[in-house]
């Protein structure tokens, strides 16, 4: 229990949604929190939160939250079991599972959502203790594109920026992204910029983020790789690029440059739906500004060149010498409040803090951090997501953990996933609330505590470690998922392999070990203390750091020193070819469809922010389709009609939204609604493995009411 639980004060802790990671100040009577307002010093947010940080401690209280562990009998019923027998037929199951299929038989999926602490937790666990071999996160769905550029074009995973540098360009380009609302308090530093920048947005949509911009490039679906290639070309060609840093700190321009020159300005505007002067407009904006920074988010991550896309955007920053400087960078925004935690710490597609499971001195180096032997760790990374999915339809993957996420309604495709956990032979899912639509297909549901009811830390897009905190009691018997790993850990027979890790903090100092001479060391924090007193700390703080003249709570961004990540120390410039969509409107199903975020109030699957009634209250509780008023009339079509939108793999009947922020030939839907991934397209970026959520062909007919 926190200190803080004892009194009647206040206390800080980072926010449990989205990546921001804004500090809220937490109130508490009795030891419980009562509530909350945004933190006033953070560094984070400076004193802001969005609807869904106000309400934070409201969706901890709904009746729809799991309070005992749950079993599932042959008739399907859900009976609930003391935590004793729940990690026993845990463990029992699994194991038995194991015996007949093989040790990598089962599987797990985590999330974006638990502290870093409790990720690695669960990685270590799984993979060095109980033989697991597959695992994976959401996180493959909205950052694994970003992880993968960054670490081909900069030798590591490496988000460069802070949040200062919103305040400090003087032009901002935002690809594929939609901070108004995804990420509104990132957009209030933006409205806070004092240079009055110039704000371009490329996005096939009129968002609200493209509405307030000085420029919106509304470019053809999946255009934009095409796009970037020709500003790019455009920016050599009138000689914008930083000859001195391209020539000192990259490797790649006269491959570039060649790649580049086949995307002439014209062709491409005409194929993208743009005007030639307006994207001329943008080429003399990014050229000319002294500090340009690159923002983007799902609009390039969730597609099927995703990760090209991204190095097209790290090209541009990197050419014109745009990075390491105040107001400057190539710069994935993260999603979820502790994405960045599991890029570094599940142990999945890398090695426990980043490292390589194929490197054997990465291997014992962990060996050592952790004081296991090395030979429990293996040496190869873990089958992505899609390929975990693939095994449970060829029957390789038998038993499943599923922690704090929701396939059964985020999957792409998700109709497939549903008929795919019936032929797992044990389910296990451990989520704070027993409503998902994929714990209606557990055979056992383990109740977790969630944000505000349990400790550790959160990293956020800036690559800050914030702390998370026990401000109120979780319900019933809910555990926190790291007390959940502790007692499975204890029950598998693996008690003595986890001793040392007896607390979240614990953990941390065993995650600073394994971090040590990483470009990600945090080996010089000094504990949780410190995190609490300096606002969070962005990584890396080193002990070399620690001792080396700067502060905790200074913003740090990286490269500031040209030197990147690669053995050479330079950033790679990296170009490809362009493959056809995969599903191009045709005939029979004209509509390219788009999903992505709807409002500010709602999360992802809308687990928790259901569970509020002032955010319901600011957001359609029926799910809809946005179209181009021109698409609807041809279709007899009028605002509030019912409209069955139709893709090759299911349909859904939907409320018809008339707005002009499509184009005509595109429909929109927001993914936090059941509905909408019945329609999306089985598709993957080839070098992320991210699922490309961005076009499917789709139909839409009126619904004939009578
Ligand atoms: Fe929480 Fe994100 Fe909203 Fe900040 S912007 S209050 S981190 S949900």
């Amino acid at each position: 229990t926190h200190d803080s639980m004892t009194a009647d004060t206040t206390t800080t802790a980072t926010c449990g949604y989205c990546a921001t990671g804004c500090g809220l100040r937490l109130h508490l009577k009795d030891g419980e929190a009562v509530g909350l307002t945004p933190e006033t010093t953070y560094p984070v947010n400076l004193g802001m939160a969005c609807p869904k940080g106000w309400e934070a401690l409201r969706v901890l209280d709904s009746p729809e939250r799991a309070t005992q562990p749950l079993l599932r009998d042959p008739n399907g019923k859900l009976s609930s079991i003391p935590w004793d027998d729940a990690f026993t037929t845990f463990c029992d199951r699994m194991k038995k599972v194991q015996a007949e299929h093989g040790t990598e038989s089962v599987a797990f999926l985590s999330t974006g959502q638990i502290a870093s602490e409790e990720m690695a937790f669960l990685g270590a666990l799984a993979r060095f203790g109980m033989g697991m071999r597959h695992c994976d996160g959401n996180t493959r769905q909205c950052m694994a594109t970003a992880v993968t550029a960054y670490k081909e074009s900069f030798g590591f995973d490496a988000p460069p920026y802070t949040y200062d540098d919103f305040e400090q360009s003087d032009c901002l380009v935002f690809i594929g992204a939609n901070p108004c609302i995804g990420h509104p308090i990132m957009w209030e530093r933006v409205l806070r910029n004092p240079n009055n920048p110039e704000i371009i947005v490329i996005d096939p949509r009129r968002t609200e983020t493209a509405a307030a911009a000085t420029q919106h490039l509304q470019v053809r679906p999946k255009n934009d790789l095409a796009l970037l290639y020709a500003i790019t070309n455009e920016l050599i060609a009138r000689d914008f690029v930083d000859h001195d840093f391209v020539q000192n700190h990259t490797q790649g321009f006269e491959a570039l440059q060649q790649h580049v020159a086949q995307f002439d300005l014209a062709t491409v505007c005409e194929q993208a739906g743009l005007a030639v002067e307006d994207v001329s407009h943008a080429v003399e904006a990014i050229g000319r500004g002294r500090a340009v920074s690159l923002w983007w988010t799902m609009g390039v991550n969730q597609s099927y060149q995703g990760t090209r896309t991204a190095q097209a955007i790290i090209n541009i920053a990197l050419i014109t010498g745009n990075i390491g400087r105040p107001g400057t960078g190539a710069n994935s925004i993260t999603g979820q409040c502790n994405a960045m935690g599991s890029r570094l710490w599940s142990n999945t597609t890398n090695l426990f803090g980043h490292h390589s499971f194929s490197d054997e001195a990465d291997r014992n180096k962990v060996a050592e951090a952790l004081q296991i032997p090395v030979e429990q760790i293996p040496t190869t990374s873990s089958w992505k997501y899609d390929r975990i999915i693939e095994g449970i339809r060829n029957g390789e993957i038998k038993g499943l953990w599923v922690v704090a996420t929701n396939p059964a309604h985020s999957w792409i495709d998700q109709e497939d996933v549903r008929e795919l956990f019936a032929k797992l032979d044990f389910l296990v899912v451990q989520d704070m609330y027993e409503t998902t639509e994929t714990c209606s297909h557990a055979d056992l549901i383990l109740p977790s505590a969630g944000w505000g009811e349990k400790e550790g830390t959160f990293i956020n897009s800036e690559r800050r470690y914030g702390l998370l905190k026990k401000v109120r009691h979780a319900p019933g018997q809910a555990l926190a998922d790291f007390q959940i790993f502790r007692g499975i850990a204890h029950r598998w027979g693996l008690g003595e392999m986890f001793a040392d890790w007896s607390s979240p903090e614990a953990v941390f100092q065993i995650m600073q070990r394994a971090s040590r001479d990483q470009p990600c060391d945090i080996s010089g924090i000094q504990g949780y203390e410190q995190l609490d007193r300096c606002g969070g700390i962005q990584w890396p703080w080193s002990a070399d750091h620690a001792s080396g003249g700067f502060e905790p709570e200074q913003q740090r961004r990286l490269f500031a020193d040209g030197q990147f990540f690669h053995d050479d120390n330079r950033a790679r410039l990296i170009v490809d070819e362009i493959t056809p969509m995969p599903e191009p409107a045709d005939a029979h199903y004209p509509v390219v469809l788009l999903t992505g975020r709807g409002t500010v109030s709602q999360w992802h699957t809308q687990t928790r922010t259901r569970q509020s009634p002032l955010l319901r209250s600011l957001y359609p509780n029926q799910p809809y389709v946005e179209m181009h008023p021109r698409d609807a009339a041809e279709l007899d079509v009028e605002h509030g009609d019912l409209v069955r939108v139709r893709s090759r793999r299911g349909h859904a009947d939907v409320t018809a939204c008339l707005t002009h922020s499509v184009q005509p030939g595109q429909a929109f839907m927001p993914m936090h609604y059941e509905c909408t991934n019945r329609l999306t397209l089985s598709h993957f970026d080839p070098h992320s493995g991210q699922p490309s959520y961005k076009d499917c062909a789709v139909r839409i007919d009126p619904v004939l009411t009578s």
